[in-house]
């Protein structure tokens, strides 16, 4: 049975990728072996690694000499607090745009002073502020540039002096944009890259090494660096499944081709919240996300037969999370655009019946 797949995260990847990955299960190209049993050292999966880490640079534009890719393990939560192990001197400066922003904000003030520069909180986090000033002396500015669970999204990103550090744990290779505007970019893979398990870390090689303090070998993105990100096991099958979707990716014509898709795709949900009277969109229209729409029934009483309709149309995954409340159709790469029409033809039927 066919079903539409809006969940967050983990969330849906390509049909060809699990394809492929399965395959790969039971036997790696042919080797005999399958992807579980070989040695993270072996010729197969080293080249397998390294496609993962050349593919991930070159869909973001970046240039192999100033940038290096890592599959680290500890998901994107692992990296709030690595982030500011690596590069808290004294201050660092944070955009409060919702829970992730503010769990990576709860981190790097174990160790430094943290520099709160705007917040959206006072809202529900259902807006991304606009105007803040950086503090001319912080390592860095750390932003959220899509915020999963309220559905909104860094639209024109801040020009600062600083260093810029950047959860894109949800957006990444969706749009494109100027990446070597970035320090340092991270993301949990399950979001629109792989499986859980793996995230990667984009780092641009001149902003480390400043820190004065001691930093252990796990949490040191020098020993990663140095050590062709396998400096202890990697998370083989995730790295592995990540690369077979950065290469469909590239197929698919790359961050540019799958970015319009992506807007198609946010055009259909958005223009039936606004024109359907019993919706309403969550975030604020300037910044919605193309990745996670976030909207709610104006009347709860019908929630139940909405869920029942949803249901039986195999629409999965479109409750909100419980902190908005309400719906999230999360449209990630992978996404096919006709899944997205049939949740807005199931609207429309609401409407119809209601
Ligand atoms: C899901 C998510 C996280 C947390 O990722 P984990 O891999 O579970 O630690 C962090 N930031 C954003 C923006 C997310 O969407």
């Amino acid at each position: 049975m066919m079903q539409h797949n809006f969940s967050a995260g983990p969330c849906i990847l390509p049909k060809s990728v699990f394809n492929k990955a399965s395959k790969a299960v039971m036997d790696l190209d042919n080797s005999g072996l399958s992807i579980l049993e070989i040695s993270h050292r072996s010729k197969a999966f080293v080249e397998i690694m390294e496609k993962a880490r050349t593919l991930a640079l070159a869909h973001l534009n970046l240039n192999p000499n100033e940038y290096t890719a890592l599959f680290l393990q500890g998901g994107a939560s692992y990296q709030f607090l690595m982030t500011a192990y690596n590069l808290l001197e004294s201050k660092a400066a944070y955009l409060d745009t919702g829970t992730w922003s503010a769990k990576a904000i709860k981190e790097a003030k174990l160790l430094g002073e943290v520099d709160v520069v705007a917040s959206s909180k006072d809202k529900n986090y259902n807006y991304i502020p606009k105007s803040f000033t950086v503090p001319s002396d912080a390592n860095y500015l750390h932003i959220t540039s899509n915020n999963t669970i309220f559905g909104t999204q860094i639209k024109d990103f801040p020009q600062v002096d600083a260093p810029v550090v950047c959860d894109m744990s949800s957006d990444i290779f969706s749009r494109a944009i100027d990446f070597s505007y970035f320090d340092l970019i991270y993301a949990g893979a399950q979001k629109n890259m792989g499986p859980a398990g793996a995230t990667l870390v984009v780092v641009k090689n001149d902003i480390l090494g400043k820190v004065s303090r001691a930093i252990p070998s796990m949490l040191d993105y020098q020993t990663m660096i140095s050590k062709d990100s396998m400096f202890n096991t990697p998370p083989v099958f995730s790295v592995y499944v990540s690369m077979l979707t950065l290469e469909w990716l590239k197929q698919e014509g790359g961050v540019s081709a799958i970015e319009k898709k992506n807007k198609e795709k946010a055009d259909l949900i958005y223009t039936e919240i606004d024109r359907n009277p019993l919706f309403e969109g969550f975030a604020v229209k300037e910044d919605r996300s193309a990745m996670n729409a976030t909207f709610t029934l104006k009347d709860e009483a019908l929630k139940s037969k909405f869920d029942e309709m949803a249901k039986q149309a195999n629409l999965n995954g479109i409750n909100g999370h419980r902190s908005v409340g309400g719906y999230r159709a999360s449209m990630y790469n992978a996404l096919p655009l006709e899944s997205v029409q049939v949740l807005v033809d199931v609207m429309k039927e609401l409407e119809r019946t209601a």
